[in-house]
C-alpha cells in the first residue's frame, strides 16, 4: 500500500493531476475501519447497526417485518462515529426482522434503499437484508465438521459445477433439482440405473467439487423460481449471502443459509471438499450496486474522466488496492471459510486484484486451516487503471504466495484455440503445439528440456512451483471439450472424439500442477454448440445423466485415471526442483508426439519410473522402450492403474490420438 501511493504521490508531483487521480488521492484519504462488526450484529446489548460511509451527509436504518411488499415498521437514524462509520442500536435481538439502510450522500441526495454489503442473511432477490440467528442454521454434527486436509494443492482433483447443470435434469434422479440440497441426496441413480449425484462424485473420484457462484446474484428472479430461469451466477449482488433460488424457499431467510450449510456438511462427510468460485471483481449494477448506494465511488476504478473504468468487460471494476475494498475482499472469503467450512476459493478475472489483496487473502485463510487454498484467472477481460506489476497476473504469480494461476498454456494447446471453434490443438493432430505441451507437463517452471521461446501463449517459465498452475481444457467458458471436437473434427465419429478426448484428459490428469475438470466431461455431456450459455436454458445446460450409460467406457477411462494420479504421488510433485531432476524428455523426430519418463521413484511413488507417450497424431508411433519388467497401464485408448497387461519393452507402437504409460518398481 505505501508503495502504490508513493508511485501515485510521484505521478501527481510530476504532471497535473487528472479527474481519475484527484478521485484516487481523495479516496485514500478515506477513513478505512477493519473492524468485523460491520453493518449488524446482534449480542447481549441488543441489535446493532454500523455502515461505513465516511462521507454521507446521513444515514438511516429502515425495519422491516417481511421481506419485501411491506412498508417499515421503524426506522433509526444513524449517528457518524469513528472510521467513518454510522451507527445505531435498539436493546433487543430483532431475530426474523428485516433491515435496509439509505444514506445522503455528500450532495445532498437521498440515495435509494440498500442491503448495504456486508448483508449475511437476506430475504426474496436479497433486497432487504435479514437478522436471523446463525447458530440455528448449522446442520447437526456442524462443530466438528471439517473439510479433507490437504498437504499441498496439487493433490486436489477439480470438479467444476454449477447447481443446475448437476441436477436439474429428470435423468439426475434427484428430488432437490438445482438446489444446494441436491448434493445432499444419497442413492440417487439415472433410469439406467447409474450412480448420479453425490454418489457419482464418490465413485468418480474427485477431491473437491468448484461450485460456480453460490452468493446471491442478481439475474435470477428469486421470487419467481417456476420460470426456471437459468444464469451462471456473474453477477453479484450480495456477496456474504447464499444465492436464493438456489435453495427452497428463497423468501425464509435461514434456509439458504442452512441448505448451504447440509451440501459442505454432505460433501465433507463424503470425503469431498468444497471450493466456492467468488467475482469480487465487478457487481452487477454501477450505481445502483449495494457498493455504490452504502459509499458512492469508492469501492470502484474510474477512468480519467471520472467514468468507470472496465477491466471486467461488464460495466465496471472494483478497486482492491484500496483499503477498505481490500479488506473487504479479506474479511469475506475469511467468513465463508469460517461460517460455511469453505476449503478453497477461485477468483474471477483475478487480474484485476491487486497483488497485495491477493497475498493477504491466501495468508489470511491459511491461518483458518491450511488445507484451503486459492487459484484464479490470471488475467483480466478489459484494460485497467491498474499498473500491470500490481495485477494479481498469470505471469506474476510468483510474487504470490499461496496461489495458483489456470493454464491456459495447457488448454489451448491441447485442445486448440479456446475461442476458435474450428482450431485444432495436440490432441486433435495439429503440430506445432508439442513444446507448448511439454509447459504444461512441468506445469510452467523452469526445465533444462522445455524450451519457452517455442511456447504458443508463454515465453518464460512464470511458475516457481507446481503449486501454482491449475492445468484444464475444458470449463464452463467456451465450448466444452465435447462441442470443441465436434466443431474441430468435422466428418469424425463420436468414438473418435471420445478418444481424442481421453488423450486429452490424459495430459491434464498425468501433468504436474493440479488437475481441473468440466462437470460431466466424465460422461461426454456436450452443450449443444452453444459457447456462452451463461443464461441459457437447461436444454442447453443441464447434464442428461442417461450419458452415464451409453457412454460408459468413457467414464471409466476417467475414474481409472482420477485413481491413478490420487495413487501416484510421481504426478504430484511438489517443487520446480524435483520435476527438472525427475522429468526427463525423450528426443523425438515425429510432429504431434510427446515422450518423457518420470524418474528416481518420484516424490515417494513406488513406481522407479512411469514412461509415457503422447500420440496426437493420426499415425501410428513407433516407441522403443528400454527393457524392463515394464507394467502397461494405458494403451491405445484404454487405463487401468493397476495395470492392463505386462511388457518387456522393446519396440512399441502407439496407436493414433491415444496415450501408451508405462511403468516399473525396479
Ligand atoms: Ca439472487
Amino acid at each position: 500500500m505505501k508503495t502504490l501511493l508513493s508511485a501515485v504521490a510521484l505521478t501527481l508531483a510530476a504532471t497535473a493531476p487528472t479527474i481519475a487521480q484527484t478521485m484516487e488521492s481523495e479516496y485514500a484519504s478515506w477513513p478505512a475501519y477493519g473492524g468485523t462488526d460491520l453493518e449488524m450484529t446482534v449480542d447481549a446489548r441488543g441489535t446493532n447497526f454500523a455502515l461505513w460511509s465516511p462521507k454521507a451527509k446521513a444515514a438511516t436504518v429502515y425495519l422491516y417485518n417481511t421481506d419485501r411488499n411491506t412498508a417499515p415498521y421503524d426506522s433509526l437514524e444513524m449517528r457518524l462515529g469513528e472510521g467513518g462509520v454510522w451507527r445505531a442500536s435498539v436493546d433487543n435481538p430483532l431475530y426474523g426482522k428485516f433491515y435496509t439502510f439509505r444514506i445522503t450522500d455528500a450532495s445532498g441526495k437521498r440515495l435509494a434503499e440498500t442491503p448495504g454489503v456486508w448483508a449475511k442473511a437476506a430475504g426474496t432477490n436479497g433486497q432487504r437484508a435479514a437478522i436471523i440467528d446463525f447458530a440455528k442454521t448449522n446442520p447437526e454434527g456442524w462443530a466438528s465438521d471439517k473439510g479433507p486436509e490437504l498437504k499441498n494443492i496439487t493433490d486436489a482433483v477439480l470438479y467444476e459445477m454449477h447447481h443446475r447443470d448437476f441436477s436439474v435434469d429428470p435423468s439426475s434422479g434427484i428430488v432437490h433439482k438445482g438446489k444446494f440440497l441436491a448434493l445432499t441426496e444419497p442413492e440417487t441413480k439415472s433410469p439406467l440405473g447409474d450412480k448420479t449425484g453425490i454418489d457419482h462424485l464418490k465413485e468418480l473420484g474427485i477431491t473437491h467439487v468448484h461450485i460456480l457462484p453460490s452468493y446471491d446474484y442478481n439475474s435470477v428472479d428469486e421470487a419467481n423460481l417456476p420460470a426456471n430461469q437459468y444464469n451462471w451466477g456473474y453477477d453479484p449482488f450480495n456477496y456474504n449471502t447464499p444465492e436464493g433460488s438456489y435453495s427452497t424457499d428463497p423468501a425464509n431467510p435461514e434456509a439458504r443459509v442452512r441448505e448451504m450449510k447440509e451440501m459442505v456438511k454432505a460433501l465433507h462427510d463424503a470425503g469431498i471438499g468444497v471450493v466456492m468460485d467468488v467475482v469480487y471483481n465487478h457487481t452487477a449494477n454501477n450505481d445502483d450496486s449495494n457498493f455504490s448506494l452504502t459509499a458512492p465511488g469508492y469501492y470502484y476504478r474510474h477512468r480519467p474522466d471520472g467514468s468507470y473504468s472496465d477491466a471486467s468487460g461488464c460495466g465496471n471494476e472494483t478497486a482492491s488496492e484500496r483499503q477498505q475494498m481490500r479488506d473487504f475482499i479479506v474479511n469475506s472469503v475469511k467468513y465463508w471459510a469460517k461460517e460455511y467450512h469453505i476449503d478453497g476459493f477461485r477468483f474471477d478475472l483475478m487480474a484485476i486484484h491487486d497483488i497485495e489483496t491477493m497475498n493477504q487473502v491466501a495468508a489470511e485463510l491459511k491461518k483458518i486451516n491450511p488445507s484451503i487454498f486459492v487459484y484464479g484467472e490470471g488475467w483480466t477481460a478489459g484494460d485497467s487503471p491498474l499498473p500491470v506489476d500490481q495485477r494479481a497476473l498469470k505471469e506474476n504469480v510468483n510474487k504470490m504466495e499461496g496461489i495458483a494461476v489456470f493454464s491456459d498454456d495447457i488448454r489451448d494447446a491441447v485442445k486448440g484455440h479456446y475461442s476458435n471453434a474450428a482450431d485444432r490443438g495436440f490432441a486433435t493432430g495439429k503440430p506445432g503445439n508439442e513444446e507448448t505441451v511439454k509447459i504444461g507437463i512441468v506445469a510452467s517452471t523452469a526445465h533444462p528440456q522445455v524450451d519457452y521461446s517455442k511456447g504458443n501463449n508463454s515465453k518464460f517459465a512464470y511458475a516457481g512451483a507446481p503449486g501454482q498452475i491449475i492445468n484444464y481444457v475444458s470449463c464452463h467458458d467456451d465450448l466444452t471439450l465435447t462441442d470443441k471436437l465436434a466443431k474441430s473434427m468435422p466428418g469424425s465419429t463420436e468414438a473418435e472424439r471420445q478418444r481424442a478426448a481421453r488423450l486429452a484428459q490424459t495430459i491434464v490428469f498425468t501433468s504436474q500442477g493440479t488437475p481441473f475438470m468440466f462437470a460431466g466431461e466424465e460422461v461426454f455431456r456436450d452443450k449443444k454448440g452453444v459457447h456462452n450459455s451463461y443464461k441459457s436454458p437447461d436444454s442447453i445446460n443441464a447434464i442428461d445423466w442417461t450419458l452415464k450409460h451409453k457412454n460408459a467406457e468413457q467414464f471409466d477411462y476417467y475414474r481409472e485415471l482420477i485413481k491413478l494420479r490420487r495413487e501416484h504421488p510421481a504426478f504430484r510433485m511438489t517443487t520446480a526442483d524435483e520435476i527438472a531432476r525427475n522429468i526427463v524428455f525423450d528426443k523425438v523426430l515425429a510432429p504431434n508426439v510427446v515422450s518423457y519418463s518420470i524418474r528416481n521413484n518420484a516424490n515417494g511413488d513406488e513406481w522407479k519410473e512411469i514412461k509415457l507417450i503422447f500420440n496426437g497424431s493420426n499415425d501410428p508411433y513407433v516407441a522403443r522402450v528400454p527393457k524392463g519388467d515394464w507394467m502397461v497401464i494405458a494403451r491405445d485408448g484404454k487405463i487401468k492403474s493397476e495395470g492392463l497387461e505386462t511388457s518387456k519393452g522393446g519396440t512399441i507402437v502407439v496407436t493414433p490420438v491415444s496415450a501408451l504409460i508405462l511403468a516399473r518398481k525396479k
